[in-house]
C-alpha cells in the first residue's frame, strides 16, 4: 500500500518519496490518513477531532502533519497565504526537545515544491515554487530569549511548534500571535502532556484560542465558521488523558493502528 491510494496530494507523496525516502505509510499513519483528509466535495461537517492512540516510533508525527498539510497546500497554491494571515496550526509538545524533533520533520516537508518536478523550467534560484516562502514554521519554546521570540512572531508564524508554558505565556501576553485563523490544533503525547502538569496549561490555551476565535467571527459576521480540528496523540486511553480529551475534543475519532 502507498500513499497515493490514501488520497495524499501528491506532491506531497512525490515529495516524501523522494526527499525523505518514506515510501510506505506505516500502519497509523495509513488509518490517521483515511480518517483525516479532506478530499474533494467533503463537506466541513465531516471534519472531525481525533484521537490518534500510537507508540513514539509508530511514524505518529507524520500521521498529524502530512494532513495538516494536505489541508494547508491549496491555500499557498492560490498564494492565499503570506505570513500575515497569523497562524494556522499549533503542534504542542510536551518537552523542548520533542518540539525541536517535530519542527525538524516539518521543515523537510515544507522544502517541497509547489509545482512538480517536470513541470515547466522554474528559476532555481529564485526559490519561488517552494512551500516554505508562504508556510513557515517556528519553535516558541523558551530556547530562546523571549524578546527574540516576540520578534519572530511578528514576522508570521503559520505552523507553529511550541511547549505549553511558553505558549500561553505568548498567548495571554504578546498580542502579536494571531490565532483567530488557526485551522489545526495537535497535544502530541498528551500522556506525558499530563504526566508534567501542563493540564491547566492547555486549558488556558483553548480558551485564548476560543477567544481569539469568537472575537474574529464577531468582527467577520457573514456567517462563514473558521473550522479547527483538534487532533490528541497519547500512547494510552489513561483516566488523565480521557479528562483531557474530554475538555479538548469534540466528538473525536478514535484512530488505533
Ligand atoms: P515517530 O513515531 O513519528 O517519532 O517516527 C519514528 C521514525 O520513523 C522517524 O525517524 C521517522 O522518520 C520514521 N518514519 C515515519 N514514517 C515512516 C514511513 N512511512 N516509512 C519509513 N520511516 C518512517
Amino acid at each position: 500500500s502507498t500513499f497515493t491510494g490514501l488520497g495524499l496530494n501528491p506532491l506531497i507523496t512525490t515529495h516524501i518519496t523522494t526527499k525523505m525516502n518514506i515510501l510506505k505509510p506505516t500502519s497509523i499513519q495509513r488509518a490517521s490518513l483515511l480518517a483525516l483528509l479532506s478530499r474533494d466535495g467533503s463537506s466541513s461537517s465531516s471534519l472531525r477531532d481525533a484521537f490518534i492512540q500510537s507508540q513514539t516510533g509508530s511514524g505518529k508525527t507524520l500521521s498529524y502533519l502530512l494532513p495538516i498539510l494536505h489541508d494547508l497546500l491549496p491555500l499557498s497554491a492560490n498564494s492565499y497565504i503570506d505570513r500575515s494571515i497569523g497562524t494556522l496550526a499549533i503542534i504542542i509538545a510536551p518537552t523542548r526537545e520533542l518540539a525541536k524533533q517535530i519542527s525538524d520533520v516539518l521543515d523537510v516537508l515544507l522544502k517541497l515544491r509547489l509545482r512538480p518536478l517536470d513541470a515547466a523550467p522554474d528559476d532555481e534560484e529564485k526559490n519561488d515554487s517552494r512551500l516554505t516562502r508562504w508556510l513557515v514554521s517556528g519553535l516558541l519554546t523558551g530556547g530562546a530569549t523571549r524578546a527574540h521570540e516576540k520578534a519572530r512572531i511578528r514576522k508570521g508564524i503559520p505552523i507553529l511548534v511550541a511547549t505549553p508554558g511558553r505558549l500561553l505565556d505568548h498567548l495571554q501576553n504578546t498580542s502579536s500571535l494571531d490565532t483567530s485563523k488557526c485551522r489545526w490544533l495537535v497535544l502530541d503525547e498528551a500522556d506525558r502532556l499530563m504526566d508534567l502538569g501542563f493540564a491547566d496549561a492547555i486549558k488556558g490555551i483553548l480558551a485564548c484560542l476560543d477567544g481569539s476565535r469568537k472575537l474574529a467571527l464577531q468582527a467577520v459576521k457573514d456567517g462563514r465558521t473558521m473550522e479547527r480540528r483538534t487532533i490528541l496523540c497519547s500512547a494510552t486511553m489513561r483516566e488523565d488523558v480521557q479528562v483531557l480529551a474530554g475538555t479538548a475534543l469534540h466528538d473525536p475519532i478514535i484512530i488505533k493502528a
